[in-house]
């Protein structure tokens, strides 16, 4: 599919070059050939002023004119041929570079039709998963000769698991894609503080399950955000931390300011991040190998590529510093 655009793009590119290229060879031509045209003219008049005695055959200035104008046919010619072999060279020259010019112009959109494309067949994955579970479920159960209430119970709690995780999968999928739509967010200011304890109050009880301790150093500053945006993001992050983390560990979260800006930063005690995967935390559908979870941790890898959205939106920078076995410490930056 690139390919034939590369070489559209190319030859557009060749055209309006070699179009420039003749329309100003042949404005050169005319040029010059006026301006030989006209010094011979000189040359010829003064040639004209010279006595004509002693001579037989035809009159001196008539054999001058005739080698004059081979000489001005000689002197075009050759101006013509120069023009012609300048313009095969910029055609080759200008072919090579639009070619090369046509791959780069194009690199950004090939790659972004390569990332959703790959999202789109992510996502498939992920839809088709739970519905294969449930279809092999309710398949089972179809064929069971002695299916009664209980089963049927069993059945339908197991489908609505599966629906459930269809549910949040949608529900994210949507998120994401209205925060890379650029939705215009209304913005006011607000306190960091109360987005963090707010964010905190939405997974207090999964911290509180794994007996998780939080020693927070909070301050309250404000900066001009979009408080339900915010507040997904820091759930994002705080809900990370806790998933990540053995129990019985602690998490830190601090507000600090410098200058005109603004940090939060949410440390935790966990798993760690390998340095080969923090390059890619933040794509789509991404998920670090989750071997050294003793437990399986659920997700879908689309947490922190909405949380890097967001704070895009609000022109932050979101930054993540890991050792495996060590813990994580995200940073999110907000200029003030
Ligand atoms: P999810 O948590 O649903 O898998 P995310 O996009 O939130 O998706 O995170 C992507 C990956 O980054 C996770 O699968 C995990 O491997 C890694 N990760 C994110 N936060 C942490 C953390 N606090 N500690 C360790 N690993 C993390």
């Amino acid at each position: 599919m690139f390919k034939s655009a590369y070489l559209k793009l190319t030859i557009y590119y060749v055209a309006i070059i070699m179009l420039l290229s003749v329309v100003f060879s042949v404005a050169i031509y005319q040029i010059s050939s006026n301006e030989i045209n006209r010094g011979l003219g000189r040359g010829m008049r003064s040639f004209g002023e010279l006595p004509q005695q002693g001579f037989s055959g035809p009159p001196p200035n008539q054999n001058i004119q005739n080698i004059i104008k081979a000489q001005l046919q000689e002197s075009q010619a050759k101006l013509k041929n120069e023009l012609v072999y300048l313009n095969i060279l910029i055609l080759i020259i200008s072919s090579l570079g639009s070619y090369f010019l046509a791959k780069k112009t194009l690199k950004p959109v090939k790659e972004m039709v390569e990332s959703q494309n790959r999202f789109t067949a992510d996502a498939s994955h992920e839809l088709k998963t739970p519905l294969a579970a449930m279809r092999t479920e309710i398949e089972v159960c179809l064929r069971d000769k002695k299916f009664d209430f209980n089963n049927a119970k069993k059945l339908l709690d197991s489908n609505l698991e599966e629906i459930t995780k269809l549910e949040l999968l949608s529900n994210t999928l949507l998120n994401l894609a209205r925060y890379q739509e650029q939705v215009k967010l209304d913005f006011s200011e607000i306190s960091l503080e109360e987005i963090i304890v707010e964010a905190f109050e939405k997974v207090e009880n999964k911290a509180k399950n794994k007996q998780i301790v939080f020693k927070n150093k909070l301050k309250n500053i404000l900066i001009n955000s979009n408080r339900q945006s915010l507040v997904e993001l820091f759930v994002i992050l705080i809900d990370n931390a806790i998933k990540y983390s053995p129990k019985n560990s602690e998490i830190n979260i601090n507000i600090s300011e410098e200058k005109n800006k603004a940090k939060v930063s949410i440390k935790d005690h966990g798993v760690g991040i390998k340095a080969s995967d923090l390059p890619y935390i933040f794509n789509r559908f991404y998920r670090a190998d989750q071997s050294r979870n003793k437990e399986k941790v659920d997700g879908y890898g689309l947490g922190l590529s909405i949380a890097k959205e967001i704070v895009g939106l609000h022109n932050g920078e979101i930054k993540v510093a890991s050792m495996i076995g060590k813990g994580s410490k995200f940073s999110v930056i907000f200029r003030k």
